[in-house]
């Protein structure tokens, strides 16, 4: 088959890793890729927007299938405008997407559908909104509506903390449009982790469930990014919990979206707490979660171009997992998530025979590899356990000057 993968990431390189191994796979394309996949896939130079080209290319190189890494491509309407071209796409549709795309509309739907998550209110007036940080108290959790690159989130301590960041989106606009409705919940206590699933209409096929670290800094200080590292499967949640959250939330979602007149097709993602009373949904994602699928994706036993053919012809894939732990750690420019130097030459890394290299902002200029982005490489190790996964991931990485990375991955 001919596979075309949408997005530039560590992601979209860990899904090429998986797909090279597929022997169903006769060509394999990234738009535009990054300087760590060329040796397993054809890095071809059109921006992840630029629908129109790549539908061009899709027709033009008889792709079979299309997968999508990154979320602002799936709220343009990728996979409507595909669909309507003929072309198969394993991607939500733009309608769909919207669990992601506005958390004021995934809230809605959550209250709708009863899917169990923290208690909300939506404002678009900030007088409204500081009456109400004032009634509740704090903590207390701001959150831009629309897609903010995982920044649109303020977690504050205090009332004033949560008053400023209302003002900060809703007046002083610091995300646009994405702020000009903010969503303010309950600040919900507990462990979070994360359930990705294939799904396709009603079916759902979960994956092991993963922790992420969303803090730049040891200890979950400095502020949130993309995420600086990953674990899978997660020791503290249970069978029960994966249960819980595959019955009352991956399916009551996708029953409710098959309601809505907007199936769903794609990876649906949970970001999950497990509070007092269960798990609770903290956010929807509608893609691939990055650097979860890092970790995630290595210990999955079948064919990955296989799963996406099975998913989509509305066949159980029969997913199996490789009974390790996963463990991967981000390196990052120094400055990340906020200014940081691109350009810089990428350190050579002496990789073990049991670790993996994911790169994601990487580039070649000439024949140097140099970032080109915030988060520059994941290293990855599997192995029978967590500490000893640990362990192997860190005896390769090694403090290098213009990058950084956390040291407490897979710690607590
Ligand atoms: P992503 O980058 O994953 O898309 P996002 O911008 O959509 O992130 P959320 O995942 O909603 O933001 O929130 C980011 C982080 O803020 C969460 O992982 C969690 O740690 C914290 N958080 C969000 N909502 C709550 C809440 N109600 N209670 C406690 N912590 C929360």
């Amino acid at each position: 088959m001919n596979v075309l993968i949408v997005g530039r990431g560590g992601r979209e390189h860990s899904i090429v890793m998986s797909l090279a191994e597929s022997n169903k796979i006769e060509n394999l394309f990234v738009a535009p890729g990054n300087g760590g996949m060329i040796e397993q896939a054809t890095c071809i130079s059109i921006d992840e927007m630029d629908i129109e080209a790549l539908i061009e290319f899709a027709k033009k190189e008889r792709i079979d299938l299309t997968i999508v890494g990154p979320e602002a491509p799936l709220n343009a309407g990728i996979a409507d405008r595909f669909q309507a071209e003929g072309l198969k796409i394993f991607a939500p549709t733009k309608k769909a997407a919207l669990l992601e795309g506005s958390k004021s509309y995934a809230k809605a739907f959550m209250e709708k559908y009863d899917i169990p998550t923290a208690v909300y209110e939506t404002f678009t007036d900030v007088r409204s909104a500081e009456a109400y940080i004032k009634e509740k108290g704090a903590p207390i959790v701001i959150k831009a509506d629309g897609l903010a690159a995982g920044k649109g989130v303020v977690v504050a301590q205090t009332i004033v903390e949560a008053v400023e960041a209302a003002t900060d989106m809703l007046v002083a606009k610091t995300f646009s449009n994405a702020g000009s409705k903010i969503v303010i919940e309950e600040f919900l206590d507990g462990r979070e982790f994360s359930l990705m699933a294939f799904v396709h209409e009603n079916h759902v096929y979960p994956m092991i469930p993963a922790r992420d670290y969303k803090r730049a800094f040891d200890n979950d200080g400095g502020p949130n990014t993309g995420g600086m590292g990953a674990y899978a499967p997660v020791p503290d949640i249970t069978e029960e919990h994966i249960a819980f959250a595959v019955e009352n939330v991956l399916q009551k979602a996708v029953d409710g979206l098959m309601e809505e007149g907007h199936p769903f097709t794609g990876i649906l993602y949970g970001g999950l707490i497990v509070t007092e009373d269960g798990p609770k949904v903290i956010e929807f994602n509608t893609r691939f979660g990055d650097p979860e699928t890092q970790v995630v994706l290595p210990l999955l036993e079948n064919d990955l171009l296989q799963v996406f053919v099975d998913v989509l012809d509305g066949k159980n894939p029969k997913l199996e997992w490789e009974s390790e732990a996963s463990l991967g750690v981000v390196v990052a420019s120094e400055g990340y998530p906020d200014c940081y130097d691109k350009g810089i030459a990428i350190p050579t890394l002496e990789k073990g025979h049991d670790t993996l290299i994911v790169h994601a902002g990487t580039t070649f200029e000439g024949d140097t590899l140099v970032s080109d982005g915030g988060r520059v490489l994941l290293v990855g190790a599997k192995k029978p356990t967590l500490q000893e996964a640990r362990e192997a991931v860190y005896q390769v990485l090694e403090p290098q000057d213009k990058f950084f990375y956390r040291n407490d991955i897979g710690m607590d």
